[in-house]
């Protein structure tokens, strides 16, 4: 079997102060996978500049001067990780065998990437990195991310647990994703329904190199919402069911209020009149947001706007 020809896949947001620290590193795991005779020589590191607003471009662009191993395409404008991401793995999966997709923080161990290259010539087109343990996140971070993977899964959402968008992607897996043609990407959740015979490699995550995190609780929160509205109608189920209770439960309440009205209790009842008309207008507002955040997605999907635009590509 011939050496298949790798393209590591790295979104930067903003990253001036940790690419010139970590690029060197993604080189020499470059090398040491072509000497070891695992992948080709015409093996990539592809950087997808996210719309940095600093130096991040410029850095990229003189690295693919420096090197011919560096190459490096821009998005017009910052348009999300999960955008980079694809628009990374749409530029390389014609031009490659596999791809690996990874931050370029340094916080994702790339030894890691030795054990998905092996499992790729083991027959698998997908390949999970999996974080083995969290201890280098804070203890916040750490609660915060595992109730993130437990809600997920709770809504019908199904991801592979503690894993990040770290992974192996064979080229012929990478033809399918890009039928799906969504634009409310959510690739954790995506590239599982892909299918191919895949598996896990478990590393270490370490703590940032340099830099800052671009994933506060707030951003994390509307990931999850997302994740959750992109891939499963659970929410609007959940609703439906609750509907029901109320239903039986007024139910339960309105034989209690003519009973209690023929027995000649007439209660002011003024208390409990209004407890339940303000918990009903809460309970529709809330299922109201929920249904129209799906009309949201069905209103952007009918778009269908492009989901990145390349504006700059180091090599043309
Ligand atoms: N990133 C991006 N666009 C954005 C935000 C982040 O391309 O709008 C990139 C960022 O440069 C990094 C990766 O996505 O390579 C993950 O971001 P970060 O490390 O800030 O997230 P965390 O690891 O804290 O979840
Ligand atoms: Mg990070």
């Amino acid at each position: 079997m011939e050496r298949p020809c790798l393209y590591i896949v790295i979104p930067c947001y903003n990253e001036e102060q940790v690419l010139p620290i970590t690029c060197g590193m993604f080189l020499e795991k470059l090398n040491s996978l072509a000497a070891a005779g695992k992948i080709s020589e015409d093996s990539r590191i592809l950087f997808v500049n996210d719309g940095s607003k600093d130096g991040t471009w410029e850095i990229i662009c003189r690295l693919a001067a420096e090197d011919p191993h560096y190459i490096g395409i821009s998005q017009s404008r910052n348009r999300g990780h999960q955008n980079a991401v694809l628009a990374g793995l749409m530029e390389a999966k014609d031009r490659c065998d596999i791809t690996i997709s990874i931050d370029c923080d340094g916080q994702d161990d790339i030894n890691a990437m030795d054990e998905m290259v092996d499992a790729y010539l083991d027959g698998c087109e997908i390949v999970y990195g999996v974080r083995s343990r969290r201890d280098t996140d804070t203890f916040f971070k750490r609660f915060t991310a595992q109730g993130f993977y437990k809600l997920m899964n709770w809504m019908g959402a199904e991801v592979v647990y503690n894993h990040a968008d770290y992974r192996l992607i064979s080229s012929r897996a990478l033809q399918e994703l890009a039928e799906f043609k969504e634009v409310n990407i959510f690739l954790r959740g995506m590239v599982p329904l892909v299918g191919f015979k895949s598996t896990s490699v478990y590393y270490e995550r370490h703590e940032r190199m340099a830099g800052e995190s671009h994933y506060p609780l707030r951003k994390m929160l509307s990931l999850a919402f997302d994740g959750i509205t992109s891939l499963s109608v659970r929410p609007i189920r959940l609703i439906t069911g609750l509907g029901l209770v109320i239903a039986v439960l007024s139910f339960i309440g309105v034989i209690w209020a003519v009973v209690s009205g023929l027995m000649g209790n007439t209660v002011t009842g003024w208390a409990s009149t209004v407890c339940i008309v303000c918990l009903m207008g809460g309970i529709q507002l809330l299922c109201l947001g929920v249904i129209g955040e799906y009309i949201g997605k069905i209103y952007l999907e009918t778009k269908a706007r492009p989901r990145y635009i390349i504006s700059d590509r180091t090599w043309e």
